[in-house]
């Protein structure tokens, strides 16, 4: 197992299991869970984090087909929808790879349409000259474009107009040859918040949405509306198929979202080590810019993390990391590979000690979400900016199974 000494992601899949089954006894018999795994695992590494929750999951969501692709390239097999727009010029890849791609416009679903049409085509072809030659292939099934449906209720950002004209399309949409809607769905502008009224209207717009859908002609085997937030707090959404993301990483959608109900533990902690430790005297400039000048004199201690591994600027002078299970205040601007904590007050500090940026050392704890709250950003976009430059360890049961470090990741598949 690599040594990681300079900084690493350490990666609870305990932590992701237990959330899963959090999540699972909240919901009521039969309903399916669809795990949330786009942007690489909301940082935290798609493949493993699939591989992980496969048996809590009927398949995957992701924002791109080149995330769908990667996980079937590591053997994810369950059903793979991508809640994004595909650009139609993807409809045959998406057919031959069997990834579900999110249709809400006649255009989108025509060129699918066509792509099967196309495919089955060659493939009857194929066959009939097999069958001329010595060699019978297995006569293979006609191909269709599984599909989900999207509807805006209210995000205003991509989906099926909510109303009568968006119900027929959705009709003609399914009546096209080679089509297969497989599900219809919705996305909460606000279901984190206290107040539900707005996710509560979203919902009683999707029902009535799916009836005139049904009134129409079409009958859809899955409906998915609730997020992590309407998973928590709002069963009525259940129905029969849930989107669960920022959740399986262990962490709620906002400070709104009741905590008691599902008790989520972080999956993510991030860590690294003491590179250099001095001793400034008062009036000494600390990083870019002098933001911060010593009042007296100062033991620092030299952290090698930065923006460039996503660590956010803004909590430069702001944040804090934990070192020996005290908290060490950042002193001026974080750079873009390393920053400087105030180690004056925490006995012994030397180079090598541990550094815990986001997680527990002793009785402390630092989480995304006081990072979120201490710079002044957004817990979601601070897992998903954990750059490249940062391995990823996972452990199960305790013990590390795996590694994904981006670089020699690289170097081992060119070699
Ligand atoms: C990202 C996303 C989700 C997951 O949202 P969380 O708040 O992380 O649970 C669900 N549905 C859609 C359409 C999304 O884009």
């Amino acid at each position: 197992m690599k040594q990681y000494t300079r900084v690493c992601a350490r990666i609870d899949l305990d932590a992701v299991i237990h959330n899963m089954q959090a999540m699972q006894a909240n919901l009521a018999d039969g309903v399916q869970m669809i795990g949330v795994v786009k942007t690489d695992g909301y940082g935290h590494g798609a493949v493993p984090v699939a591989q992980a929750i496969d048996p809590y999951v009927a398949g995957y969501a992701v924002a791109t087909i080149e995330e769908a692709r990667n996980l079937q390239l590591h053997r994810i097999q369950k059903p793979i929808l991508i809640l994004g727009v595909t650009h139609p010029c993807y409809s045959r890849e998406l057919v031959e790879l069997g990834i579900r791609p999110t249709v809400f416009t006649m255009e989108q679903a025509r060129a699918l349409s066509e792509a099967v049409t196309e495919l089955n085509r060659e493939r009857r072809k194929a066959d009939v000259s097999a069958e001329a030659g010595a060699e019978r292939t297995e006569t293979m099934e006609p191909l269709r474009a599984c599909i989900h449906l999207a509807v805006d209720t209210g995000m205003s950002r991509i989906g099926l107009p909510c109303d009568e004209d968006g119900a027929r399309l959705a009709a003609a949409i399914g009546r096209l040859p080679g089509i297969y809607v497989e599900g219809i769905f919705t996305h909460f502008a606000r279901a984190d918040e206290t107040d539900k009224s707005s996710a509560v209207r979203q919902w009683e717009r999707y029902r009535h949405f799916v009836e005139l859908t049904e009134a129409e002609g079409l009958t859809v085997p899955f409906h998915h509306a609730a997020n992590s937030a309407a998973i928590i707090e709002l069963d009525r959404t259940h129905w029969d198929m849930v989107r669960a993301g920022i959740s399986i990483y262990g962490m709620y959608p906002s400070d709104e979202v009741g905590q008691e109900k599902v008790k989520l533990e972080p999956a993510m902690s991030l860590h690294s080590f003491v590179t250099y430790v001095k001793t400034i005297p008062a009036g000494t400039e600390v990083s870019y810019g002098g933001t911060f000048k010593a009042e007296r004199t100062t033991k620092i201690a030299t952290v090698p993390v930065g923006y460039g591994d996503g660590y956010p600027r803004n909590l430069s002078g702001k944040g804090c990391v934990l070192i020996r299970g005290h908290r060490a205040p950042i002193l001026g601007r974080v750079c873009m590979d390393q920053f400087m904590v105030d180690v004056t007050d925490i006995p012994d500090v030397r180079v090598d000690d541990p550094v815990t940026l986001i997680g527990r050392d002793g009785g402390e704890q630092i989480t995304v979400e006081e990072l979120a709250r201490t710079g002044g950003g957004f817990h979601y976009e601070i897992i998903c900016d954990i750059g490249k430059r940062v391995p990823r360890v996972y452990v199960r049961d305790g013990r590390v199974v795996g590694t994904k470090d981006y670089f020699t990741d690289i170097y081992e598949d060119f070699i």
